[in-house]
Parts: structure tokens; sequence; C-alpha cells
């Protein structure tokens, strides 16, 4: 093969009998595509066990079977009713992120994106809770820290009616894989503790910005103690979080990008939608929760959803959940606490 290789480099370069600068050079070149393909051969030709992530397929079962088995569902929690007889629960949560999803958590510092932050908390989060108010629907805010930490008022606002729930959801919205678990830890726990001293809240809960776990966050999360983790998507339904295979106490309430406003209320994505024509997929999504008997738990975030055109929608879905009755609203603690207790974990 080589030898072939070589025999049509001389037809090609060396024909005339001259070898001239130019042609050297596309000698040169040929040889060095030629090695690159020997490396790229070396590359793909890894041993059975492998564990490189360009070689997937070469990947030993045991190898396969951990990663897959480190963070799994396991007791199903679904209760049998919900509080009060109910045949479903509704839990409405917002994850707080204004500024901190407007170019802070990626270092960038940009005038029009930060206004979009100053948006989230000086317009759609007053107008958010107030509608919650008003329903009397008890929510969940999952907060960044810097994001309460740039608008303390935020805290007062949610607490006022002594209906909600304040939880956390990382320190600037770092992506969890991006950190050493050292630095991951000590990120969650210093934004625990500002976001409790500016609320004057204890926080229970627990989000991963972006619903992004590195493979610690469950063990630091376990580590914390909090009561319930909700960034994972096993189930429909609430379910105990296994690490390894072993239970661990937590309760997972399982999110899901069809239960969640922001990638379909983009303006400038890919795959934006009518607010109207998202409300029926939520309605749809509701409907069937209701008659299976389990959990519609949806994640919006005030900077998307607090504008007007959406906040109709969200109008429209809480007038059907209401409108079919037989239904629990909740926060996410309440929640957790109550399966937790239905299933005998306490
Ligand atoms: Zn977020």
């Amino acid at each position: 093969m080589t030898h072939l290789m070589l025999r049509t480099l001389r037809t090609k370069f060396f024909s005339n009998g001259t070898l001239s600068m130019k042609r050297l050079v596309k000698v040169w070149l040929s040889l060095c595509a030629l090695s690159l393909l020997g490396a790229c051969r070396l590359v793909v030709v890894a041993s059975p066990g492998d564990e490189n992530s360009q070689t997937p397929w070469n990947w030993s079962e045991d190898y396969v079977l951990e990663q897959v088995g480190h963070v799994r569902a396991g007791k199903d929690l679904n209760p049998e009713s919900w509080p009060g007889g109910a045949r479903v629960a509704v839990l409405l949560s917002y994850d707080v992120d204004n500024e901190t999803v407007m170019g802070l958590r990626a270092g960038e510092i940009s005038v029009g994106p930060l206004s979009q932050g100053q948006y989230g908390h000086r317009v759609a989060l007053p107008r958010i809770v107030e509608l919650m108010n008003e329903e009397n629907i008890p929510t969940t805010f999952f907060f960044p820290a810097w994001s309460m930490k740039i608008a303390p008022e935020q805290a007062a606002l949610i607490n006022e009616s002594g209906l909600h729930e304040i939880a956390v959801h990382g320190w600037i919205h770092e992506l969890n894989t991006a950190l050493d678990a050292e630095t991951e830890e000590r990120l969650l726990r210093q934004a625990v503790e500002e976001i409790e001293t500016i609320s004057g809240k204890s926080i229970v809960g627990y989000r991963a910005p972006s619903w992004n776990h590195s493979p610690n966050t469950l063990s630091i999360v376990k580590e914390m103690g909090f009561l319930y983790e909700s960034s994972l998507m096993h189930d429909d339904r609430p379910y105990e979080l296994l690490l390894d295979g072993e239970p661990t106490g937590i309760v997972e309430l399982p999110v899901e990008w069809i239960l969640d406003d922001a990638p379909l209320f983009n303006p400038r994505g890919n795959s934006y939608m009518n607010p109207r024509d998202v409300m029926q997929v939520w309605i749809d999504e509701f409907d069937r929760a209701w008659e299976e008997g389990t959990l519609f738990l949806l994640t919006m975030h005030p900077h998307v959803t607090g504008h007007r055109s959406r906040i109709v929608a969200l109008e429209g879905l809480i007038e059907h959940i209401k409108a079919k009755g037989d239904i629990w609203f909740g926060t996410h603690e309440e929640a957790a606490r109550y399966v937790r207790q239905q299933a005998g974990m306490n």
C-alpha cells in the first residue's frame, strides 16, 4: 500500500525528471496528511476497556454501568393522595436568575443584557408575586445568591405574604461541571449562607444552575443535608435519589425542559412559540398528571414569564387548573415533607 502511494507520488511530482520547490512543498504536505491519517487510526483503534471519551464504543461493561448508575431514581414517592385528599399536586417554581444569566455567569459584562436582568427584579418579579398572592398559590423561588445580593428587596417582597418558599440556585449561576468538587461545595455553602442572611429563611431545597449536575453535586447536596433536590428528570413523579445505588433520603421533585418557560419563550431563539401555544402544552401536561394522580411541576423565570404576553398565558393555565379541581398547590418544601411522611421516611 505504502509502496503504491510512493509510486503515485513519484509519478505525479517527478514525471519530468526534476523536482521544483513548489512540488517539494506538495510532497511534504502529502506526507504530512498521510502521517495525520496514521495518527487518527491510532486514536480510533483503542483496546477494549479503554475509557477515552473519544471512543465510547470501546468502553467496558463495568465502566458504562458504573457511570449510568451513579445517580438514579430510587423509591417512587408519589403518595396515594395529596394534602386534603387532592388528586394531583401543582408545584409552580421560579428561578430568579436575573443578571446572573445575563452575562455574569460567563464573566461577560454587557449593558444590554444586564438591563434585561434588572427588568427581572424591577418589573417581572413584582408582577409574578402579585399574581401568586392574588391567586393564593404557594410558590418556590430559587435564587442564585448574586441575584439576591444585587436586589435584596426581592426577598422582602416574596416573604410578605408568608405563602412562599425561598431556595438556592447556586452562587452566580455557575456550571457545576466546570468546577472541582472543593470549589463547587464552597460556592454552594456560601450561597446558602448569603441567601439565609438576606432572606431570614432557612434553605432546605436545591436546584442546580442550568440543571447541571457534576459527578460531585449529589454527594455535596447530601452532605449539606438538603431535604430535596429539583433539577433531574428520571420520572414525572417524586422519588428518592440513589447515589451509587444507595438511598440518599433526598426527595427529587423532577423537572423537564417541556415544563420550562425559557427554551420556547426566547424571541431570538430557533424554537420560539406563541405563549398561548406553550400554555396548551402545559395544559396537556397538567391534564395527564391529573388523570394519573401524580405531579405537575412547572419551572419559570421572572425575567421570561414576567412579561405581559407570558403572564396572560400563565393566568390561562391557572384558570384551567383551578377549574379542573381536586388539586393541591404547594411549595416544593411542603411537597417534599409530605411525600417523605407518607412514605414513612421521617
Ligand atoms: Zn437558572
